[in-house]
């Protein structure tokens, strides 16, 4: 259904919370928003529709929204038009729960109605009714039935809208059926669905003509894409080569990878299509087969150890980074030092390390008690966190000397908290309206390392070559080199 065509002058407010596919998510709906004539805000007082993008991986992010959700208890007594939703993820898990634990909410809209909220939002304003769209639940309807009640929402795209002009995330499929035993992602998601490569290859080139220099492809296990059109199956490795000459990119990442999904055909794929990064995301989880085995994951560590000496074998240079879970119901001491095992031994470029949340709905919550105490699994977290950065410097120190070609990505981080407190900086919107001298910049490799280096603001979204001269468990700080050879850098930079 298509959004009715009245125009506001309305303030909106979005707050976003999860994983890049809700960064996206938020990014589209904000878009189609601002074509009805809202405007973004970022202080909460003065919007009149107040959207909440939501996660319900863990416990202490839904925590959050609804404490949100609390503190805007009385607001519509002083903006009786507001119009406050909750959207995402949370909104599929608990549906008319919201209403009961935050009455004042207007809409719950799940991830597979996002289409709707411009309507949803016009009418809720104009009766004042609640309003919710939520897909059907997985245990509802045979697997079609609840796959065509999540729609992928993929609108044209408002380059306005993006973190940076030349940066862009691109859904490749949305859902997933692995079902590990800990997720609520199959159920707020719904089932596996990849797109048309057509439609992907044109919202490519689309954000291309718009300025975009690297594009992310999205899905919550992207290598199990596959998509038959014309009567030839496409697997990622097929889409990568298809969208590898789109002019103008320069760049293609995706994630997040499954382990057992790893085929050679896509190795082979990011060793000979030069714009493809040289980084493969592939949360292992656990070190212990009786953990993965209680997880679900569908391998043990020795599968995901073949698994990796394949990509050591195909991708010698390619960087890899994980996740695992520390503290899920079960995970004995052993286990837990069976993980540390496993990063000892594969070396990741990082770890996301998540202590395990029970989560309503999935499995493990029904079956299992949540039987690793508090203070062992923030012990475990810490602990593996100063294991995987002793290991990420050590592997980042070997790296000085060498030269990367970089991707601008803009000001780091430090440097724009430094103009930020020079009271005489003036803030800037895009590389074309910064200052012509050095500062410091960040990009990253196509092994996607995070570099610093000193250079011009109006680089962003360029290549360049960077000598590798210090570095820290997170950052390579580097000087740009010509062709020369010779710097054009200031001094060492600082970390970002
Ligand atoms: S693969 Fe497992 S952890 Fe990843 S989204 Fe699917 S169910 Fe969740």
């Amino acid at each position: 259904m298509t959004a009715p065509e009245q125009i506001h002058n309305g303030k909106l407010y979005i707050e976003t919370v999860g994983c890049q596919m809700n960064m996206l998510d938020s990014e589209l709906v904000v878009a189609a928003l601002r074509q009805q004539g809202y405007s973004l805000t970022s202080d909460v007082k003065e919007a009149d529709t107040i959207l909440f993008n939501t996660c319900s991986v863990r416990d202490h992010a839904e925590h959050k929204i609804y404490s949100q959700l609390g503190r805007l208890k009385f607001s519509k007594r002083a903006r009786p038009n507001q119009v406050i939703g909750v959207m995402g993820c949370m909104a599929q898990k608990d549906q008319e729960l919201i209403f009961n634990r935050a009455p004042h909410v207007d809409l719950v809209v799940g991830t597979g109605q996002l289409r709707e909220i411009p309507r949803l939002v016009d009418e809720a304003r104009s009766d004042r009714g609640r309003r919710i769209a939520v897909s059907l639940d997985r245990k509802e309807g045979s697997r079609d039935e609840v796959a065509s009640s999540f729609e992928s929402y993929d609108p044209a795209r408002d380059p306005e809208m993006r973190p940076t002009p030349f940066q862009a995330f691109v859904r490749i499929m949305i859902g997933c059926d692995k079902f590990c035993t800990y997720c609520v992602v199959p159920m707020t998601r719904g089932p596996e669905q990849s797109r048309p490569p057509r439609e992907i290859a044109h919202e490519v080139k689309l954000l291309a003509q718009q300025g975009v220099k690297e594009v992310t492809l999205l899905g919550q296990t992207v290598n199990s894409y596959k998509h038959t059109q014309d009567g030839k199956l496409f697997r990622l490795s097929d889409l990568l080569e298809l969208i590898h000459d789109t002019a103008g990119i320069l760049r293609i990442k995706f994630v997040t990878n499954y382990p057992r999904d790893m085929t050679d055909d896509l190795l082979q794929a990011v060793r000979d299509l030069p714009k493809v990064a040289q980084y493969l995301h592939v949360p292992a989880q656990s070190g212990c087969d009786e953990m993965l085995k209680r997880m679900k994951r569908g391998y043990t560590v020795d599968q995901y150890r073949e698994m990796f000496s394949r990509i050591r074998q195909t991708l010698p240079t390619c960087a890899v980074s994980s996740d695992f879970i520390v503290g899920m119901c079960g995970e004995s001491e052993a286990s837990y030092q069976l993980s540390l095992d496993l990063i000892r031994e594969c070396r990741f470029k990082n770890s996301f390390i998540f202590k395990y949340s029970p989560r309503p709905g999935t499995k493990a919550h029904d079956l299992w008690e949540d039987d690793v105490p508090e203070d062992v699994k923030r012990h475990r977290n810490n602990e593996m966190l100063d294991l995987q950065n002793q290991i990420s410097e050590e592997d980042n120190a070997d790296l000085i000397g060498s030269t990367f070609e970089v991707l601008v990505e803009g000001i780091s981080k430090s440097a724009k908290k430094a103009q930020a407190a020079d009271d005489s900086f003036v803030p800037q919107h895009s590389p074309e309206d910064a200052v012509s001298g050095p500062t410091q910049l960040v990009g990253r490799t196509r092994c996607d390392r995070i570099v610093v280096f000193d250079g011009n603001p109006r680089l962003a979204g360029s290549l360049v070559e960077v000598a590798v001269q210090g570095c820290t468990a997170t950052t390579l700080l580097g000087e740009i080199v010509t062709h020369e050879r010779q710097s054009v850098g200031m001094s060492l930079p600082i970390m970002s």
